[in-house]
């Protein structure tokens, strides 16, 4: 049986993370701080990633709320599943690490003072981590419990060019380093489903940030939603996305390489039926998650039975 689960999963889920940690359900509150990102406002580019659509705070109260009034309405939204709830505040939309050292510190601090938050989960971008910014991140990791979520999406620096991310592999480790040597809890993010990639790039990027050894991954499915640029490509039939089998196969072959240890926060996309053409399978999440579940039962593997410790 797998090491880290209560409840017979084959890969360490957040749920089980945080109940052992905080000894009862934490959720998370999603915050858009009204902050932008250098790949939108031409610092290091104009348009954004290719499947962004207004910096992804799509499930955002919007930043035209405080800080503290989007958390009192995301602990309303919380109290109709759970009384008194702890949250997280996860600072989402856009990029969440770009703005002046004291507008960081100040909207980070409004979050952790407001009541019932017992951590803050930090969305950013590897080009918006430097000395100063890990400085500032490290002050209120030794107060709270503080993840830092860095989009990665692929170690494969020709996708990544593709899709605009606007930085390479080296200035992802360069962050990532930045932010482990100051003890800072990491979640990596990457995505299936690329434009350009197949199986073997998305298990290759898994097995690199693996060999990392991050605190956590989130496993994102490509979503293409309205008003992109991938959006463009897909009604051109330039870009097709992955099918459920598909991205169950590869998201089994890819929880091999990461260790026990890091814990998956997500391994399936989130998009609003609003804005989401494809693909639509993704919608039925229980499916999903049910469907990986399966498949890994099936193969009789778990998380990290292909991770090489060094
Ligand atoms: S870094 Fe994030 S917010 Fe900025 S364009 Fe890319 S996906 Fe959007």
């Amino acid at each position: 049986m797998f090491r880290y689960t209560s409840d017979n999963k084959r890969y360490h889920t957040l749920h089980y993370h945080l109940m052992n940690k905080f000894g009862e359900k934490v959720y998370k509150a999603v915050i858009d701080a009204g902050f932008t990102c250098p790949n939108i406002d031409g610092k290091c580019g104009y348009g954004g990633c290719a499947y962004c659509y207004d910096g992804a705070g799509e499930f955002t109260h919007g930043s035209a709320f405080t800080i503290t009034e989007q958390l009192s309405k995301e602990r309303e939204r919380i109290l109709k599943k759970s009384g008194a709830p702890k949250l997280i505040a996860y600072f989402q939309a856009h990029t969440n690490t770009y703005a002046p050292i004291e507008v960081l510190q100040e909207k980070y601090s409004e979050a952790l003072d407001f009541p019932g938050v017992v951590g803050l989960s930090i969305a950013t971008r590897a080009d918006c981590i430097d000395e100063d910014v890990a400085a500032l991140l490290s002050e209120f990791s030794e107060k709270t419990y503080l993840t830092v979520e860095l989009g990665l999406q692929t170690i494969h620096d020709k996708t990544a060019r593709e899709f605009n991310r606007g930085y390479d592999y080296e200035a992802f480790l360069y962050a990532y380093n930045l932010l482990k040597e100051k003890n800072i809890r990491v979640c990596v993010h990457i995505i299936n489903g690329l434009k350009g990639e197949g199986k073997g790039d998305m298990i290759e990027t898994a097995k690199c940030v693996g060999k990392l050894n991050p605190d956590a991954a989130k496993i994102h499915l490509l979503h293409i939603v309205r008003g992109t640029r991938y959006a463009e490509l897909f009604a051109n039939g330039e870009i097709k996305t992955m099918s459920k089998v598909d991205y169950i196969d590869t998201v089994c072959a890819q929880l091999e390489y990461l260790p026990p240890e890091t814990v998956v926060e997500r391994i399936t996309g989130d998009g609003g039926r609003a804005t989401l053409i494809a693909p639509l399978w993704s919608l039925d999440k229980i499916s999903v998650l049910g469907g990986i579940d399966k498949e890994m039962a099936l193969r009789n593997t778990y998380q990290g039975v292909k991770y090489i410790r060094e």
